[in-house]
């Protein structure tokens, strides 16, 4: 028999030991295609859709998958960067969906962003100092000497020099400029950074520095990341968790060892197979993914995947598969047992 079209997924339930930061519940983005003068939408691309998960305080998340999956969509949705189309997003216990611009303004002091390119998301022609104090002048926090005192220690913080204030973004290396985004991020003492992409603009050697140093402020800090990326060794590094995205839907969520270990669902392993191992000779079982990811303004019916996987029963054509609770902690969405 086959399921609604959108069934609504299973909420993986956090363990009840933690607390809860974050909780999404059905999130779902359409972005509508017009055309003509009068605007007729002509189709939907469905970005995002009925997506579920938790974050717990001190958690790291990493959501990952190919490009266009969904994934940064997910990260600009629960910072209301842009608005969903349905499905609810809840933080620090508080209903988010519906907040107006104002109780948001106070809301975002708590959730920040650091973007992949930090070149772009920082002005060029203010200095670093005034990049890192400028979210503190629009919440009208630390005026005057204190302002600069603790410019200076958010510098000290992401493993710069106190005159690195006086410099602009264009006479810093990509990795200065990074420490920069996340200084600015940090300024506001947020309790959830969304790190979209952080490291994937950096050279590889600046990489592994930019994540210790996110590790090392997460102590510092009480922070709690949904760490973006489409790299699984990035994540693999700095996650606790990780939710595997394919063209809008999570498809594999589970602690890191479980994901990595035990893969369930035939994405997910495919993309492990992927990552490169370092020693000459290793034995390796590479799976290569037939086809490109299918356009998101009409998706494959049943299971989205079914167009790439190596797997494909009938049933995965017809029926889509619920995320569902493989063992403790670990869901998968496939119909394979
Ligand atoms: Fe493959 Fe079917 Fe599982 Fe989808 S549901 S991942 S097509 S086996």
């Amino acid at each position: 028999m086959s399921l609604p079209l959108h069934q609504e997924q299973k909420q993986p339930k956090p363990n009840s030991k933690q607390e809860l930061l974050l909780e999404v519940k059905n999130l779902t983005k359409h972005f509508p295609i017009t055309k003509g003068i009068l605007g007729k939408e002509v189709g939907r691309v469905h970005a995002v859709e009925q997506i579920s998960f938790n974050i717990s305080k001190g958690e790291t998340l990493g959501l990952v998958g190919e490009s266009g999956c969904g994934k940064s969509t997910t990260g600009r949705l629960i910072l209301r960067l842009i608005e969903p189309t349905s499905g609810d997003i809840i933080f620090n216990g508080q209903k988010i969906n519906d907040l107006s611009q104002n109780e948001l303004r106070r809301l975002r002091k708590e959730m920040q962003i650091v973007f992949q390119d930090p070149m772009a998301s920082l002005n060029p022609r203010m200095t670093v100092g005034d990049l890192i104090a400028e979210p503190m002048q629009v919440h009208g926090l630390n005026k005057g000497e204190n302002k600069d005192k603790y410019v200076r220690e958010l510098l000290n913080a992401v493993g710069l020099r106190p005159n690195h204030m006086y410099c602009f973004p264009r006479e810093l290396s990509g990795g200065m400029r990074q420490r920069i985004g996340i200084a600015r991020a940090l300024s506001l003492k947020p309790k959830l950074i969304v790190a979209d992409e952080p490291v994937s603009a950096l050279d590889v050697s600046i990489r592994s520095q930019i994540i210790n140093l996110l590790e090392d402020l997460q102590e510092e800090f009480n922070l709690t990341y949904l760490f973006i990326a489409h790299d699984m060794s990035v994540v693999k590094h700095i996650s606790d968790r990780v939710g595997v995205m394919y063209l809008g839907k999570i498809v594999e969520l589970a602690p890191k060892p479980l994901l990595f270990v035990y893969p369930q669902h035939p994405y997910t392993q495919a993309l492990l197979s992927a990552i490169p191992i370092p020693t000459p000779g290793a034995n390796k079982n590479h799976i290569i993914l037939e086809g490109d990811v299918p356009n998101p303004i009409n998706p494959p019916s049943g299971c989205h995947f079914h167009t790439r996987c190596r797997y494909v029963m009938e049933r995965c054509r017809q029926e889509i598969p619920i995320l569902r609770e493989k063992e403790v902690g670990h869901f998968a969405a496939c119909h394979l047992d």
